[in-house]
């Protein structure tokens, strides 16, 4: 499916952020799962592609919780989203917590026009299964980032174990997700997000699950176990 720009952006799903967009920093509301992964995802991105000195860009960056991150691990970093109320909540966290990033209100492909080739880390977590288009997301990473430069995405698993943890478990039983956050037919199989990838560019170079543990209530990285949440690390090839 190829899509413009402007078109490559869910209205609906942007209102649903911006309507907890006064509570991304809660870590008792809706993103406490984000603020739980959070130290695990910024260690996964530092561990390859260390993050001190690099020109790094977020991209669906929400609230500013990864973009906080990596900023505090000392990257320069940018954070892109489409929900100007996300966007106001990152900018005011960030004037509290003194972490300095950028914030702006564009779409990926339009900043992929503007700023080719400029960013030695992209990163896009979370946000692949909220958009129409998300090839066209792949497409604009790798024209975003460096030759030899790494991009990183995360997304929700497509199969019967997926939809009952992230969506029966998170969103209806453990109460951690407001129902209807996810629309279970826009989770993505590694299978496919490794052809996207492949298919803009990019060589797959890592992937590694995050596991919750309903007992213990605890995320941890799990390298073999991709069945529900998962993280892919790639790079684009140095010229
Ligand atoms: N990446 C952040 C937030 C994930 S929530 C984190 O992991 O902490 C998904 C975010 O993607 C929301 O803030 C939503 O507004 C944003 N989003 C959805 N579609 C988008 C699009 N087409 N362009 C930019 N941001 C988008």
């Amino acid at each position: 499916m190829q899509q413009n720009h402007s078109t490559n952006v869910d209205q609906a799903e942007i209102a649903k952020f911006e309507s907890a967009a006064t509570r991304w920093w809660d870590t008792e509301s809706e993103f406490k799962p984000l603020h739980e992964i959070n130290p695990l995802r910024t260690n996964y991105v530092d561990s390859i592609a260390p993050l001190a000195g690099k020109k790094v860009l977020d991209v669906g960056c929400g609230g500013g919780i990864l973009s906080e991150g990596m900023a505090q691990r000392g990257a320069d970093v940018t954070g892109i989203d489409m929900g100007e109320a996300n966007l106001t909540t990152a900018k005011l966290h960030a004037l509290e917590s003194g972490v300095k990033v950028d914030y702006r209100h564009i779409t990926v492909e339009q900043l992929a026009s503007e700023q080719p080739q400029s960013y030695d880390v992209v990163t896009c977590l979370e946000m692949l299964e909220h958009v129409p288009d998300p090839e066209s997301i792949i497409r604009a990473c790798y024209q975003l980032v460096k030759p030899g430069g790494h991009i990183f995405f995360s997304t929700i698993n497509r199969n019967p174990k997926a939809y009952a943890f992230a969506i029966i478990g998170a969103e209806y039983l453990m109460k951690m997700l407001t129902p209807g956050t996810h629309d279970y037919h826009k989770f993505i199989k590694p299978s496919e997000l490794t052809r996207w990838c492949r298919g803009a560019g990019l060589q797959v170079t890592d992937m590694t699950g995050m596991v919750y543990n309903p007992l213990t209530k605890i995320y941890s990285l799990k390298d073999h176990d991709v069945s529900v949440n998962y993280l892919m690390a790639t790079v684009k090839p140095a010229e």
